[in-house]
């Protein structure tokens, strides 16, 4: 791990997320009038592409949009990024992934349809070259068995895989043993595990959990504002939390993957890239949205010094 100067490849979604505000919910066959509409850029593949090419990394998103509006709205957003679209195809017949969320005294009901992304396959992984140094990521908002076609490849080039495996599912050992890297949160943790785990657990039972899942492998358990505990090489480290005023944690944890693979990327020591990451995510949450929120190498930086 962390030999030079690699690139970030994720492989994963990419969504506009359209948010409708109104007074209230609407009832099951009744229509209420709402206030406001939203448009954001989402998608966890998207928003970590987004938080490592701010890192000033080379990153590569693979994916795929439909041939609609929203495609051409989340292409020219990411591009101005400086997230690299080459393997981000578009595929007629689809929309591009959208998820449907309405707001209403602050509660939220939301739809998700994959659209596109439901339809990444082993060819658009395969289409990329990795190298050695390269770091490969993903999360299970595309189909699994495409991620394991995408770890096998970067594995046999010889680069690190981190495995975001968001929102929770079940996932089967052969997939979690093609992972170098797994980051994920309580819940995560709980259901990958079969695991009853609760956010004011003591870390030292986020240890236990995470040592069920392969030994060798770094597990890191994101816990808000607690921090990290990291299983590295077996062991134990905590990485603990910056205390900031939290105003918007959407966004945070794919803030803290896409930070850390541009760390491992650019050849820094896992400890020094937890403790970045860690610093990265606590600046994501102190503004509102996701990918618009992921901070850049500098403002990490004028944090650290
Ligand atoms: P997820 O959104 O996936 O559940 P977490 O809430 O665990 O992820 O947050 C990911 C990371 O973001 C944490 O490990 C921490 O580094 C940072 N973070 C989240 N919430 C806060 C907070 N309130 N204050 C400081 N850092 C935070």
């Amino acid at each position: 791990m962390g030999l030079g100067m690699g690139r970030v490849f994720v492989a994963g979604s990419i969504n506009m997320d359209v948010v409708a505000t109104a007074d209230r919910h609407p009832k099951v066959g009744e229509t209420v009038a709402g206030e406001a509409v939203l448009y954001f850029p989402g998608g966890k593949g998207a928003n970590q592409a987004v938080a490592s090419a701010k890192q000033g990394v080379p990153t590569t998103l693979i994916g795929r949009l439909g041939t609609d509006a929203f495609g051409r709205e989340l292409r020219s957003f990411l591009a101005a990024q400086g997230v690299d679209l080459s393997f981000v195809k578009d595929t007629d017949g689809t929309h591009s992934g959208t998820a449907i969320i309405t707001l209403a005294n602050a509660d939220n009901t939301i739809v998700v349809v994959p659209g596109a992304n439901g339809l990444v396959d082993a060819d658009d992984v395969a289409a990329p070259v990795l190298a050695k140094g390269d770091v490969a990521v993903s999360q299970f908002e595309i189909p699994l068995p495409t991620i394991a076609a995408f770890f096998r490849r970067a594995r046999a080039a010889g680069a690190t895989t981190i495995l975001n495996p968001a929102p929770a599912k079940p996932a089967d050992k052969a997939l979690l043993d093609l992972v170098d890297v797994l980051i994920l949160n309580e819940t995560e943790l709980s259901l990958l595990t079969g695991t009853e785990l609760r956010d004011s657990d003591d870390p030292l039972r986020f240890a236990e959990a995470a040592r069920t899942l392969g030994r060798g492998k770094t597990v890191c358990v994101t816990l808000g504002k607690r921090g990290v505990l990291a299983l590295v090489a077996d062991q134990p480290l905590l990485v603990p939390g910056r205390e900031v005023k939290a105003v918007d944690t959407t966004g945070a944890g794919d803030c803290f993957v896409g930070a850390l693979a541009a760390q491992l990327a650019i050849g820094k020591p896992l400890g020094d890239a937890l403790a970045y990451a860690n610093i990265a995510a606590s600046i994501c949450v102190q503004r509102m949205g996701a990918a618009p929120s992921m901070p850049t190498a500098q403002e990490v930086e004028d944090t650290l010094s």
